[in-house]
């Protein structure tokens, strides 16, 4: 009795559910999205903490005085 299906341990991350080898590693194309979810709203995040430290307190006196 051979079994090539190998995937007993794989359960959906999101359910708990038996992964479906098509939307692997999840049970569903809506767990799949749910995931996806998460992980632009984790990316989106990171961007945002770093701060470029080099146009902060930038001395805006370029601009020529004196032109009559
Ligand atoms: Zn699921």
């Amino acid at each position: 009795m051979p079994s090539p299906s190998t995937n007993a341990l794989a359960a959906c991350p999101i359910c708990g559910k038996p992964t479906v080898d098509r939307y692997r590693p999840f049970c569903s194309a809506r767990c799949q999205e749910v995931d996806l979810g998460r992980w632009l709203k984790g990316g989106y995040r990171m961007p945002t903490e770093e701060r470029p430290e080099g146009s902060i307190g930038e001395p805006e006196d370029n601009e020529p005085a004196g032109r009559d």
